[in-house]
């Protein structure tokens, strides 16, 4: 047995102390040679058979020259069983190990109580005393877990740090700042308040915001001494009366007033604060982000050819959206400022000449331009002004790895605007690295805005294909000379079958899905823009930010699966102060947004049929009774107002 064990021990024991005969504690005892005792490898073949080979090491007894040489003392242990494994080694090879390094010869024993196993070693004092130090050091320090609280106080101070992280935060910054100290400084200030703003009382501000979409606006992480927030500027000249160019290219387009989100975004950016905008395309937000980026880019003491690279960086998920980012930048001369847009799928060689030829905005979907970053050819270092365009889709779309990486290479002190039409975690993490102090306009949960320039129509009609083709069909044969329409369907597979429908009936059309190439999807926003086609079917992800400006009706198919997307498809139409409309064929299995829906109809004042107030209530009364059956542990009940439509879609 093994006297010395102490199950108490706050540190595991691993090596127990040589086996000392009672009563004769000076002498070591050397083991006997009784068969038992002999080492494992010593023994009788069947003893060792089916045991293994490790086990007391060398079957051929190359290791144990020494054992049993006049004059050897053996020294015995005993050490814990789930040790033992560690002691011998793969295929023996710490054992080996172990004997080489030492001197001794050990041998494990295959004598064991089920909690320790002796080991015994062979050799003179020093070999032996090599050994067992080696054979403690191997079986203590994996599982010796002592907290800093047992140890003694002297140890403790000796396990402070060794780095000190403060100081070496405070020399990576230093380090950092050094860096970017070699680029001129950016000016981020551009902005005056205009005497009528100045003017508006807190009430006056409070009453324009409620008035204009219900715009939020605070700073997103609350910091003590931030700046206060600047006041809207509800009119044009408001934001820009120090930049008359500016102005006559806003009076060019023919808008009348700056949408919610502008009023609110300008006097933020051209104040040079970092800006989150939680607003979905088709509420004015590239402008409002815009705008102050051209101010920003001419207002640098830098030229294009000193800088030697872009100033302002859009990133932006898709082709599509960073096309049209930059159709709407070309459309506003400013002091020559130039745009080039590269994405994936798109020319590379024809992109990287138009980036070498120099540039000062950049729009850049994340993967193409991680490409170009890259590979040199373009400088993100001397960007100072940075959009992250629809973030919260560049993040569903995986590219928060890409972000980050350019993100990394460019200046700390650039001015960073975020836009998102959600506040998911992930933009919260983008936002909380990337920006300082950053102010959020929030305009409306829901951009609702844009559907209360369309009629929507909702057709309640049977789950079934065929009808849904005939009304479409019939839809289509009706269209005016001058009117467009924009058909979204669920699925691509359905945009195809549609297109081929239209086809086979002699109606022309274009589509739009992610299974199309590029240039197709092009081609067709060219020919549905330019009046070739009245007809484009599109699925949700590919038209995400299409901006045609005279859709005259929406047609969903396919009724979307969030109100979110609703609201989006909607406000395809009636864009640029024109009316539009919209049919939404709604079936019984959509009842589920059946709520949703009459919130959103009855806020723009829309007719609501009937059915879709019945099927709003059905489906709450059979979510109430799932609710109860779970509470009474029934779980889902199948068949009527289980889990299917069918029980209730016959009762109407
Ligand atoms: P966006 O939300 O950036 O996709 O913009 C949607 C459309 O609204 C674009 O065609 C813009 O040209 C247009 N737009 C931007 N600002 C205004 C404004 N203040 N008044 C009317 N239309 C605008």
């Amino acid at each position: 047995m093994c006297e010395n064990w102490d199950d108490d021990a706050p540190v595991v024991a691993t090596v127990i102390p040589s086996f000392r005969r009672p009563g004769n504690n000076d002498e070591v005892w050397s083991g006997n040679t009784s068969n038992n005792d002999r080492p494992y490898y010593q023994r009788s073949k069947q003893y060792s058979r089916g045991r293994g080979n490790f086990r007391g090491n060398s079957r051929e007894g190359r290791s144990d020259r020494r054992n049993g040489r006049a004059g050897d003392k053996c020294e015995e242990l005993r050490v814990k069983c789930s040790f033992v494994g560690k002691i011998i080694g793969r295929a023996g090879a710490k054992i080996q190990e172990l004997q080489s390094e030492s001197g001794a010869s050990i041998q494990v024993t295959q004598e064991s109580n089920g909690e320790t196993t002796l080991v015994k070693i062979f050799g003179n004092d020093s070999t032996i005393s090599k050994a067992k130090e080696l054979i403690e050091e191997l079986t203590t320090d994996s599982i010796k877990i002592v907290h800093a609280k047992d140890l003694p106080q002297e140890t403790v101070e000796k396990k402070q740090p060794i780095l000190d992280w403060a100081k070496f935060m405070q020399e990576c910054d230093e380090a950092e700042a050094a860096e970017w100290a070699k680029y001129p400084p950016i000016r981020k200030q551009f902005y005056k308040e205009h005497p009528e703003v100045m003017k508006m009382s807190e009430s006056q501000v409070e009453k324009f915001r409620e008035e204009n979409n219900n715009i939020v606006v605070d700073r997103t992480f609350k910091t003590e001494n931030s700046a206060p927030i600047p006041k809207p500027c509800p009119k044009f000249v408001h934001a820009f009366h120090e930049y008359p160019e500016i102005l006559r290219e806003i009076e060019k387009a023919g808008f009348e007033t700056p949408s919610p989100i502008q009023a609110q975004a300008w006097p933020v950016l051209l104040s040079g604060e970092d800006l989150i905008g939680i607003a979905q395309t088709g509420t004015g937000k590239t402008l409002a982000f815009l705008l102050p980026a051209m101010i920003h880019l001419e207002g640098q003491n830098v030229s294009r050819e000193d800088r030697g690279g872009p100033a302002v960086l859009i990133m932006a998920p898709t082709r599509e959206l960073a096309l049209q980012i930059d159709k709407e930048i070309k459309k506003y001369q400013y002091r020559g400022i130039n745009s080039v847009c590269v994405y994936g799928g798109g020319n590379r060689k024809e992109q990287v000449a138009a980036v070498t030829r120099g540039v000062d905005i950049i729009i850049a979907t994340p993967g193409r331009l991680n490409d170009f970053h890259e590979s040199g050819i373009v400088n993100v270092k001397t960007v100072t002004y940075v959009v992250l365009d629809e973030a919260d889709r560049m993040l569903d779309m995986g590219f928060e790895p890409q972000i980050r990486k350019v993100m990394y290479c460019i200046r700390p002190t650039r001015q960073t605007v975020m836009t998102s039409a959600t506040w998911p975690l992930g933009v919260r993490r983008l936002a909380q690295s990337y920006m300082k102090d950053p102010i959020q306009v929030y305009v409306g949960s829901l951009d609702l805005a844009a559907t209360h320039t369309v009629t929507q129509v909702i057709q309640v009609m049977e789950d079934n294909e065929d009808v849904k083709m005939d009304a479409v069909m019939e839809f289509v044969r009706n269209l005016g000379p001058d009117q467009k329409v924009i058909i979204f369907c669920g699925k691509k597979a359905r945009a195809d079958n549609l297109s081929t429908e239209f086809a086979l009936s002699g109606i022309q059309c274009q589509a739009i899905h992610g299974d199309r190439d590029q240039c197709d999807r092009e081609q067709a926003l060219v020919d549905i823009a330019n009046g070739t086609v009245q007809i484009l079917v599109a699925t949700d992800v590919a038209s995400r930010g299409l901006d045609i400006d005279d859709i005259t009706h929406v047609l969903n198919f396919d009724f979307p699966r969030n109100i979110e997307e609703y609201v989006h498809r909607v406000g395809r139409t009636g864009r640029a102060g024109k009316l539009g409309e919209s049919i939404s064929y709604f079936t019984r299995a959509d009842w589920a947004q059946a709520r949703e829906l009459i919130k959103i109809l009855e806020e723009a004042d829309q007719f609501v049929p009937e059915e879709i107030y019945q099927m709003a209530d059905r489906f709450d009364e059979m979510k109430k009774r799932k609710e109860n059956d779970r509470a009474r542990g029934g779980g889902s009940r199948g068949g009527r107002g289980g889990s299917s439509f069918g029980g209730m879609g016959r009762r109407w």
